[in-house]
This record gives structure tokens, sequence and C-alpha cells, in this order.
């Protein structure tokens, strides 16, 4: 199958993104095209308008305000990956990008458009949870910071609102004695998980904070589990966040959980 007919524009500036989208009956942006462009194909997305953001040089810068570090929406998986910019997150941005799917999405897919598509099996959304990291989001009525269990707000859904795009996530720098773990349970290589455990703990920054996702919806903050947790208390503490799951998903969340914690304990 091909996409249905749509305009096509690529503004090289966040106002002129806006513009586009301002007015638009049915505007959409373009990241990197790896969950969008199936989905154009199979006609499960026929917008009338396509806003490529690939030539906004903007969304694609790093940097650092003392406290956090503002990725551009536009950074890739591979660029994380690759370490191409210094993090003070202990290694785990480039662990957890190295895992998305294959080299070849990793090459063009977007932190901000998995955040975005909020995909309930993506990485980005359970790894940036644990980080305690924000999402800013511009629109015709300017800008604004969501923290991300706020932007989440279910499968494939999200805060925000019509003509507004993600244009940078903010991750807290972790400190020199931050713990993290980070585990999925794929069936296949390259696949989307089936079991997600994240965890940050940060002592010095009163920091901690074990997800568990992959589920139907929202990942979700496991509380009262610390590194040296009992595997009865990660087991109670999964069934009674997802009480919807049945015996065979709760061990198999509950085991990517303790795997996670299990990799923020290792020396
Ligand atoms: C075979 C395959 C395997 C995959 N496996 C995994 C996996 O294991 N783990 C994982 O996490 N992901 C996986 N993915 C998804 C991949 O990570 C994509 O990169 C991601 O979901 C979407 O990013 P993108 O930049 O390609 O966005 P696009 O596909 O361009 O856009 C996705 C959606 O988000 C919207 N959007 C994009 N950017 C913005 C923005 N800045 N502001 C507002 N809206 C925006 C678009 O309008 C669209 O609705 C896989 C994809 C494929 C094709």
């Amino acid at each position: 199958m091909k996409a249905a007919a749509f305009d096509y524009v690529a503004p090289t500036t966040v106002a002129a993104a806006l513009e586009a989208l301002v007015g638009a009956e049915d505007g959409r942006v373009l990241a990197g095209g790896q969950s969008l462009a199936p989905m154009l194909n199979l006609r499960l997305a026929m917008p009338r308008l396509l806003v490529d953001l690939g030539g906004i040089t903007e969304l694609r810068g790093v940097s650092n305000d003392g406290a956090r570090h503002r990725i551009g929406a536009m950074v890739t998986h591979a660029v994380l990956e690759d370490g191409v910019h210094a993090f003070a997150d202990r290694g785990m941005l480039a662990f957890v990008a190295a895992g998305v799917a294959y080299r070849a999405v990793r090459n063009r897919g977007t932190i901000g458009g998995s955040l975005a598509h909020a995909d309930p099996a993506a990485d980005w959304p359970s790894a940036l949870l644990a980080l305690d990291a924000a999402v800013v989001v511009a629109g015709p009525a300017g800008s604004r910071e969501i923290a991300v269990g706020e932007f989440l707000r279910g499968a494939f859904a999200t805060a925000l609102e019509a003509g507004e795009i993600v244009t940078a996530v903010l991750v807290p720098e972790l400190s020199p004695q931050a713990r993290w773990g980070y585990y999925k349970i794929c069936r296949k290589a390259g696949e989307f998980p089936d079991a997600i455990g994240a965890v940050v703990i940060d002592p010095p920054r009163g920091v901690s904070r074990v997800v568990m996702g992959a589920l139907d919806g929202t990942p979700v903050l496991l509380p009262g589990l610390s590194l040296d947790a009992a595997p009865e208390a990660i087991a109670t503490a999964v069934a009674a966040a997802a009480p919807e799951l049945d015996a065979v998903d709760h061990r198999l969340h509950a085991v990517a959980v303790r795997r996670a914690l299990a990799r923020a304990s290792a020396p």
C-alpha cells in the first residue's frame, strides 16, 4: 500500500514549523519517520500536511544548564548510542539508545519522536521516567515544560495539544554516586520488549525511582523498592501496580524489574 496524498513542507526553524501547523486542517510532524512512515503507508495515518522537522538544526542541539542536559527532540538514538555528546548520566542514555531496535532504525529514529509517539513498549518513555526527565513543548501559546510522567497520558497518547511540537528533553545530571539499571525482555533481538525494568537510584540527590514499562498504558513508578528489594517485595509491587495483568505477565515484569535492580546494584 502507498501513503495517501499529502502536502509537504520542510521548515528550517521551530517558529516556521509552528506557523505551518497553525490552521493546517490535519497537520502532522515528521521526525525520523520510523513509526510514522509505516503508518502512512498502511494508511493508519492520513495527514493532509506533513511538516518535516529534519532540517531544523536547533532541534538537534545538546546543551547543559548546570543541573540538566537539554537534548534536542531531533537527536537520534544513534547519536546518543555513539556518545557524541558527553552526559553526566553514568552511561545510561547510551545504553538505552543502543538497545532500541537495530542500527538502521536508530540512525533515523529520534528521542523526541519516540516520546511523542508514546508507544507503551518503547524504551525512552520508561528510561526517561526513571531519570525523572521533562519534555519541552512549543506551540502557538509559547513554550512549556512537562514532567515525563505527566506528558505520557496512555498508549499513543500524550499531553501534546493541537499545533504543539516536542522541542527538547531535559535530563537531570546524575551524581557520581548514582546507580542505574535497565533491563528489557524481548522475544527476538531488535523487537519491542514485552517487559521493561528501569531503575535510577541517586542518594546525594534523594532520588530513588524504579519503573515498570511495556504495559498496556504508560510506564509506572513502583514505590518503596530499594536496591536490595527481595523478589517477593518486587512481585508484590508489580502485582499492585498492574492488577489487570495475568500471572505470566506479572512474572515477566517482576523479572525485568529484578534484573534492572540487580544491574543497578552490580559493582
Ligand atoms: C522495526 C522497528 C523496531 C523498533 N523497535 C523499537 C524498540 O525496540 N524500542 C523503541 O523504543 N522503539 C522502537 N522503534 C521505534 C523507533 O524508536 C522510532 O524511532 C520512534 O518510535 C519514533 O521516532 P521517529 O523519530 O522515527 O518519529 P516519527 O516516526 O517521525 O514520528 C512518530 C510520531 O511522533 C510524532 N512526532 C515526531 N516527532 C515529534 C515532535 N518533535 N513533536 C511532536 N510530535 C512528533 C509524529 O507526528 C508521529 O505521530 C522501532 C521502530 C521500527 C521501525
